[in-house]
Formats: C-alpha cells, structure tokens, sequence
C-alpha cells in the first residue's frame, strides 16, 4: 500500500504507436526496417530494437538496403525534409504522432496568416526541429519567461508549445510574450496524456516521501518529470534499471511513488517496481 506505481507511467500512446508500427513491419516480412532518428531515447528499448534489425538512420541515403522501409519517428520532421524522405524511392511509413500533427497544423494554419511562431520548449529536441519547419523562416524558440524577457516586439504572435512542456512554465512564458506582441494567439499544444501524466504526478508526488523517476537519462520528458517531481517533494531519483535504486533511501522512505516517461516500457517499470518491493520487505 506505500508504494504507488502511476497508473499513467510509461509509454504514451504516440510512442506506443510508433513501436507497434515499427515492430508490425519487422514481422511481417524480410524487408529491413530503418527509422529516421531513434524510435525513443531509451537505452533498452533501441537494445531490443538493434537485435531484430531495426537501424536508427539520420537520412535515406544511409539506409544500406533501399527496398527497406523507413519510418518516420513520432516526433515529427519538417516539410522540406519529409518531401526528401518521400522522394527517395523508398517505401515510407509515417509514424508521426497525431498530437504533434496537430501541432505542426496549428503552427502552419496561423503562419499562412502572417503570425511568427513562438515555440515554449527545447530547440534541440526532434519535435521542435519539426515544429520550426511549419513556421515559413518565422519561427523562434524559447525555454521560459526568462528567456522570452529577450524576445523583440511582434505585430501578430503564435504561441506553441512543444508537447510534452509543463504547463506551468507555457502559460508563464505566453504572458511575458504578450507583452511584446500587439495581437497575441496563445496555442496550448500540450498533449492531452502529457497534461495527465503532469496532473497525476503533482498529486501523488506531494504526499510522497520518495519519488522514483524511471527513464533514460537522455529522454527529455524523463527529465522535464524528474524536474517537476524535484519541486514537491525533496527526495526524488531518477533510474533507468533497478539496478540503479537507492537502498538506504528505499527503506527509510515511508511512501513511495514510482512514476516513468514516456518513452519507458512498462517491463522497466515492472523490475523497478518489483524491486522496490523486495527491498521493502527484504
Ligand atoms: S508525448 Fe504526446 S504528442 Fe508526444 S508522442 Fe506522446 S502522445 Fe504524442
């Protein structure tokens, strides 16, 4: 009863998505499958991949065998890179994420009307490389109210945000924005199961004397949960296996919250959970 697993932990459904698609055309036939970019940053998940021949590639060209298929990541790429990916001969299947499809659209329909684009999130992360191709050159990217303070001033604004964003830190951003904007569109394009995941979190981390982040160390959204945990409650630890667990922290803790990014598959978070218990009653 004092270790909470969320209910909400793991794979979102656009990363679930993806995964199926991907492990669907590996079954189905000889043909090799290449994805562009890794399918999700998670160190055992891209194992688990590599072994039945699933290759991450940066572009189609690199793909060794051009009668295999190439998938398009639930990330998203933009425009001009997607027509190069569709005109390469080969066959291309795309995984996009119909949340960051809504996304690039909203982005696209207001920069045909002459908006520039504010997008609240990583400038180095694969969604918003895509996001900033929907932005006709007029895009820019900020992480927070702190950085948008150095935005220049805008006749018409569209505020974005990546999908997995919190939410707190979008709104703060969109209002420091606005007040460089004379007509102001504030697009909350937070994914639905990121804004549950973010809600169920803030209410079973409060009343958590330790919270067990699982996920890769390199997975954005891992870490973006990790930060929002850190600020309620004091103990937190971020795990990619259990056997990363702290001990001494397990035992002492009275209740234990588990939660897992997106991109952790649910057998990760089994172990993690399982161990947890054993130590508990070990
Ligand atoms: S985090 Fe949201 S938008 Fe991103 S892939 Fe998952 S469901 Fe889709």
């Amino acid at each position: 009863m004092d270790v909470i697993v969320a209910k909400r932990a793991g794979f979102c459904p656009g990363v679930k998505r993806a995964i199926d698609k991907v492990l669907e055309l590996e079954a189905s036939g000889n043909t090799p499958v290449y994805t562009i970019g890794p399918l999700i940053h998670n160190k055992q998940v891209t194992q688990q991949l590599a072994e039945k021949k699933i290759t991450s590639i940066d572009k189609p060209q690199q793909a060794a065998d051009k009668n295999g298929v190439l998938v398009i990541r639930a990330h998203g790429i933009t425009p001009e890179f997607q027509r190069e990916v569709e005109s390469c001969g080969m066959r291309v299947v795309d995984a996009t994420c119909p949340l960051v499809k809504h996304a690039q659209n909203v982005i696209a329909q207001y920069a045909a009307k002459g908006y520039q684009t504010v997008i609240v999130g990583d400038s180095e992360h694969a969604e918003v490389i895509g996001l900033m191709g929907y932005t006709q050159g007029k895009g820019m990217v900020v992480a927070g109210p702190e950085e948008a303070r150095h935005l220049p001033h805008f006749e018409k604004v569209n505020i974005v945000s990546q999908t997995t964003q919190k939410e707190s830190v979008f709104f703060e951003t969109a209002e420091e924005i606005k007040k460089h904007a004379d007509i102001c569109q504030v697009s909350n394009t937070i994914c639905q199961p990121t804004k549950e995941r973010q809600k169920e979190t803030i209410e079973l981390a409060k009343s958590a004397d330790l919270v067990i982040v699982v996920g890769g160390k390199h997975s954005a959204n891992t870490a973006r949960l990790a930060l929002l945990c850190k600020a309620l409650t004091s103990a937190v630890q971020h795990v990619e296996t259990e056997t990363e667990l702290d001990e001494k922290l397990i035992r002492n803790a009275k209740k234990i919250f588990i939660t897992a990014g997106a991109s952790t598959p649910s057998w990760v978070i089994d172990r993690v959970a399982e161990r947890v218990k054993q130590l508990r009653t070990g």
